[in-house]
């Protein structure tokens, strides 16, 4: 099919890893634009000539991209212009969100071919909970920049997704470590290309791992939620309660007791009262 678009913006999804991963509706979108806005023309060279497809291409990128974005929607009045990044999805840890803003802004169409994207297609493979899950993209790599981030993030019961360099990982596994304590989690290598690999294992595990070999290839970390907190013993509530009572009435060392170890207050005053 070569049907010519209609005027607009068509963000298209190309694939992380296998090019045959691009779908059918994915190719049909670039073979009938007008003109592709591409991050690196030399990469999407490669997927148009796998797919027999000729088309114009327009770099658009984090340098150029105040300068190119007035011309492209310029462009978008009376042509179809798509967007491809590099791999995966346009926009996420890519360029493209102020281009689809100011495109709506400007009552131009925006439509999609949604297709692959690394953070999700290594939820998939991690085996942690996808309930409730955050998208970091690529933290910072200077060491306090990015413990700050990671402390803004620690508290929250959800599944961390990263990006992550090969060289820069074992720095990041420690801080992730650091900074929240033992958890599940995975790293997920070259997803949808020869060498796939998923490694498993706590976070001290994985960063003992990879502190002196660090991987080849491009890298999704997902991090599971923090754990629930084994309930505590009564020995420990007992503990708690006797050294309160030298302190406080039964009643105020069970409030106490029920608040830091996080327990029912009810059941901390029953064995308050039968400590007494
Ligand atoms: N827009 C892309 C997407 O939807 O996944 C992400 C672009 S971001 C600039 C590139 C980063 O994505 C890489 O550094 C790596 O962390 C991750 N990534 C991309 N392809 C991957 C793959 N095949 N396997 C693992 N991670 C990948």
């Amino acid at each position: 099919m070569n049907a010519k678009l209609t005027p607009g913006l068509y963000i298209v999804a190309t694939p992380i890893g296998n090019l045959s991963d691009m779908s059918p509706r994915a190719a049909d979108m670039l073979r009938g634009a007008d003109v592709i806005a591409v991050e690196d023309s030399r990469v999407t060279a490669k997927l148009l000539a796998y797919l027999g497809i000729k088309r114009p291409m327009i770099p658009y990128h984090e340098h150029n991209a105040e300068r190119v974005r007035p011309e492209l929607l310029a462009r978008m009045r009376g042509e179809a212009v798509a967007l491809v990044s590099d791999a995966g999805t346009p926009l996420i840890s890519d360029p493209g969100y102020k281009l689809v803003r100011e495109a709506r802004a400007a009552g131009i169409p925006v439509t999609t071919a949604p297709g692959p994207s690394a953070a999700i297609a290594a939820l998939t493979l991690a085996g942690l909970p996808t309930d409730r899950f955050l998208f970091l993209g690529f933290l910072p790599s200077k060491a306090a920049a990015r413990e700050a981030a990671l402390r803004e993030v620690a508290g929250l019961r959800a599944t961390l997704v990263l990006y992550e360099s090969g060289p820069r990982l074992g720095a990041m596994l420690a801080a992730l470590d650091q900074t929240l304590g033992a958890r599940e989690a995975a790293v997920v290598r070259e997803i949808s290309k020869k060498f796939e690999e998923i490694a498993t294992g706590t976070l001290a595990e994985l960063a003992g791992r990879y502190r002196d070999a660090p991987p080849k290839g491009e890298i999704v970390i997902v991090v599971g939620p923090p754990g629930e907190q084994a309930p505590p013993e009564e020995e420990e509530i007992d503990a708690a309660l006797r050294e309160a009572m030298t302190r406080l009435s039964a009643s105020r060392a069970a409030a106490e007791v029920a608040e830091a170890l996080g327990v029912p207050k009810r059941r901390a005053y029953e064995r308050a009262l039968a400590l007494k």
